[in-house]
């Protein structure tokens, strides 16, 4: 990891609560990401790691606790204000725009702060993220429909750095992906870190392999936090091996 000052946080999450009607999906939950940092967020289905990301990103309200990115407090934000603030969710099921090119499905990327970079440079940027994405480069003018969910994938993650994220929260990037494809996916998460330093939150079933690019993990069990550590601790650690050892690849 990339190490910066004193462990900077760049998320905190203080005591937060989200529920469906009777359902405490996100329940007085604590936590924090640093600047740098890759972050997995661990648990088996219905833990609430989905609905703890988009309680993050304004797309659930919180119904009390605190969510403070860069020393600010967006607990009540909208959704589209949080993204201003480059704060970016990569959703399950990598939505992108179908009938679009690959070209045009990064351009759209950059759209919430073209106002403030030219067109030249939104392109240079794209042939930037074409060094990381080779793939992309080679398919830019196919409609992004006709991609491989591989390549589809990759193209939601290409997109979402486009719109400069100081923090990506990625929701299961793998689903539906073959272990080689996630392997791939995964390393260029990583890979993604290390050029343009951004942070990521990553929600991840693929326990073994997340553990393996991540820094520090958190386990989600009932939408509680119950257990924390350095990845590679929890690499060693027996329980977790136990828990999870059904969603291992590699
Ligand atoms: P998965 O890995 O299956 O996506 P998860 O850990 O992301 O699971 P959530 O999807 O956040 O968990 O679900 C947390 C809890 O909230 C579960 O009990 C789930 O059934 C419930 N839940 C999720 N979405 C809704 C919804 N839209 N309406 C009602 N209950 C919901």
């Amino acid at each position: 990891m990339k190490k910066n000052k004193a462990n900077e946080k760049i998320l905190e999450i203080k005591n937060l609560h989200f529920s469906y009607g009777p359902i405490k999906a996100v329940n007085n939950l604590s936590f924090h990401v640093n600047k740098g940092e890759i972050v997995a967020l661990l648990g088996a289905n219905g833990s609430g790691k989905t609905t703890l990301l988009q309680t993050i990103s304004g797309l659930n309200s919180a119904a009390s606790g605190e969510i403070i990115f860069k020393d600010e407090n967006i607990t009540r934000l909208a959704a589209e204000k949080i993204v201003q603030r480059h704060l970016i969710h990569v959703p399950e099921h990598r939505q992108v725009f179908s009938t679009m090119s690959v070209f045009d499905n990064l351009h759209l990327g950059a759209y919430h702060h073209y106002h403030q970079t030219k067109k030249k440079n939104v392109e240079k940027e794209i042939e930037k993220l074409f060094e990381i994405f080779p793939i992309l480069e080679e398919r830019k003018d196919q409609l992004a429909g006709t991609l491989s969910g591989g390549q589809q994938q990759m193209l939601a993650i290409a997109r979402a750095i486009m719109s400069k994220p100081d923090l990506l929260l990625l929701d299961e990037p793998s689903l539906g992906l073959a272990p080689l494809i996630v392997k791939e996916v995964l390393e260029l998460v990583k890979n993604l870190r290390d050029q343009y330093n951004t942070t990521v939150l990553l929600i991840e079933q693929n326990v073994f392999a997340s553990l393996k690019i991540s820094d520090r993990a958190y386990v989600m069990q009932h939408g509680e936090i119950v257990k924390e550590g350095s990845s590679l601790e929890l690499l060693r650690d027996e329980k977790v091996k136990e828990a999870f050892l059904g969603h291992a690849v590699g």
